[in-house]
């Protein structure tokens, strides 16, 4: 269902494509275009003298995919293996003629990959930042084995398919095409395949810090927007790029009781208050917040949407003059939307529990019990410090402690500062070419859908960019549904495969925007 950019279609972007116009002229391009030969049917047209043999498994992302599957980097926390993965994906660059670097780090076998494609220099590179570790699996949860990339249904299964081994095959295998037809950059694209993304102390910013020279750009793209669909979970709605992340903090909650032999329990057990604070909390919303950007993604929805009542809560939303109106209005948004999680999270600080810890033995009655819970804050919506206040005084009713969970060597207020800083920093700058590459090749890719730029409810390796005030973008280039969506870090990730080579047809055009 999903047509892959023909050299019909490329021509149609008014781009110079020197390959396929000098070395076959426009009858080739026609032939080619009415024949559809392959995913990209440069290959089947009289290559440049300069452009590299690419094999065809490396231009299908699907194939990549799956050999990236394959290497099992799971990062619980300390660093992954990823030089396997690193040294498989090296040897698909060097076929290509691509220069490849591979950084250790002091954690043995835990390295990032650098490819570097040289352009012409006219303007500062283009890094594409997308990290091979992912998160751990709980397999007996799994219908399939998570790294045997089995594809069943027309979907890709495996730890990572969605976060983000899929996003990063397809940018390696639409760059390679590019190269395949003999393309030139006007500017370097760097490749990072990166470690410690999901946990970890070796990043992205150790990275910057160490090897700045090698990642400097002028600007970036990594994971964040997501491609929404209509009801159907597959039709494209709306084709997001995000600017902006939430801001990240955790709160510690703890209660403390009598520690007594469990034959004899006193009523100030422990995990009885916090169970109490806890059930409390979870049934509770931090209170709506609207930001410009928010605005802006909330405005294309309603304007995406077919579902007429969607788009009128949506109307509300924007329009609610007062929090009670716009409480009301968010409760529909959320019930009515076909990714509710989503929406809920880009509305409000969100907060989550995580790993709770208490006792040891079963006869004893532990004396304390603590639950660290994940916070999600909005940049220019709740301040995180007014958070902490309103749930630390809903957990003091309880009897039970909220301590804001300081970074090694730092007091409450310092980190209080810190998040502060974070939360008024601007989104990054859309008129940029990187970003006006995303929309028009949107355009192209996704014609019925809207296309705006919006905010990441997660988060993502950009800081030590944005830091430098370099403007970095997320999206996840595959048309993804609620249960997919939900997949993520969970069990059974999967990706539609014709969402994944739609999503290589939608690099593949962004890219063609920085040819020479
Ligand atoms: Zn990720």
């Amino acid at each position: 269902m999903d047509d892959p950019p023909d050299v019909t279609a490329a021509s149609g972007t008014g781009l110079a494509r020197r390959t396929f116009l000098g070395g076959a002229g426009a009858a080739a391009l026609g032939a080619a275009g009415v024949g559809g030969v392959g995913m990209f049917t440069g290959s089947a047209l009289t290559p440049a003298a300069a452009a590299p043999p690419v094999p065809e498994a490396d231009r299908d992302p699907l194939d990549l995919l799956r050999r990236m599957l394959a290497h099992d980097t799971r990062n619980a926390g300390q660093g992954a293996n990823t030089r396997p993965h690193a040294e498989m994906l090296r040897a698909v660059w060097e076929n290509a003629d691509v220069p490849t670097e591979i950084i250790d780090t002091p954690h043995p076998d835990n390295v990032h990959l650098i490819a570097r494609i040289p352009g012409t220099g006219s303007a500062a590179p283009l890094l594409m930042l997308g990290h091979s570790d992912v998160v751990p699996v709980e397999r007996g949860k799994w219908s399939v084995d998570p790294f045997a990339g089995t594809v069943r249904d027309g979907q890709i299964y495996g730890r990572g398919a969605l976060d983000m081994k899929g996003a990063n095959s397809a940018t390696v295998s639409a760059l390679l095409r590019h190269l395949a037809e003999g393309a030139r950059f006007e500017r370097d694209i760097i490749v990072l395949t990166d470690c410690d993304e999901e946990a970890g102390p070796y990043g992205s910013e150790w990275l910057a810090k160490h090897h700045w020279d090698k990642v400097n750009a002028g600007s970036v793209l990594t994971e964040g927007g997501w491609f929404l669909a209509r009801r159907d979970g597959t039709t494209p709605m709306l084709i997001t790029a995000t600017r902006q992340d939430k801001l990240y903090f955790n709160l510690d909650l703890s209660a403390h009781g009598t520690a007594t032999h469990s034959s004899k329990p006193s009523p100030d057990a422990a995990l009885v208050t916090l169970s109490r604070a806890v059930a409390e909390l979870g049934d509770w919303l931090a209170p709506v917040h609207l930001t410009a950007v928010t605005r802006e993604y909330f405005g294309a929805l309603a304007k995406a949407t077919d579902d007429q009542e969607f788009a009128r809560a949506l109307g509300l939303l924007l329009s609610a003059r007062g929090q009670d109106a716009r409480e009301r209005a968010a409760r529909v948004v959320v019930k009515r939307s076909s990714y509710p999680w989503l929406h809920q999270a880009l509305l409000r600080t969100t907060h989550a529990f995580v790993i709770g810890e208490s006792g040891y033995k079963e006869n004893v009655i532990p004396s304390s019990a603590k639950v660290r819970v994940n916070c999600r804050g909005i940049p220019g919506g709740q301040r995180p410090r007014d958070f902490l206040a309103q749930v630390r005084g809903m957990a003091d009713r309880r009897g039970v402690r909220v301590a804001l969970a300081a970074p090694e060597g730092r007091t409450e207020e310092q980190h209080l500062d810190e998040l502060d800083e974070a939360w008024a920093a601007p989104p990054a700058d859309i008129a940029t070419p990187l970003f006006r590459a995303l929309s028009g090749a949107a355009g192209e890719t996704y014609p019925d859908a809207v296309f705006a730029p919006a905010l990441f409810e997660a988060g993502t390796s950009l800081a030590p960019w944005r830091e430098r005030g370099i403007p970095g973008y997320g999206v996840y280039p595959y048309v993804i549904d609620n249960d997919q969506l939900v997949a993520m870090h969970g069990n059974d990730e999967r990706i539609h495969v014709e969402a994944l080579r739609r999503g290589t047809a939608y690099l593949y055009r962004m890219f063609a925007r920085f040819l020479d």
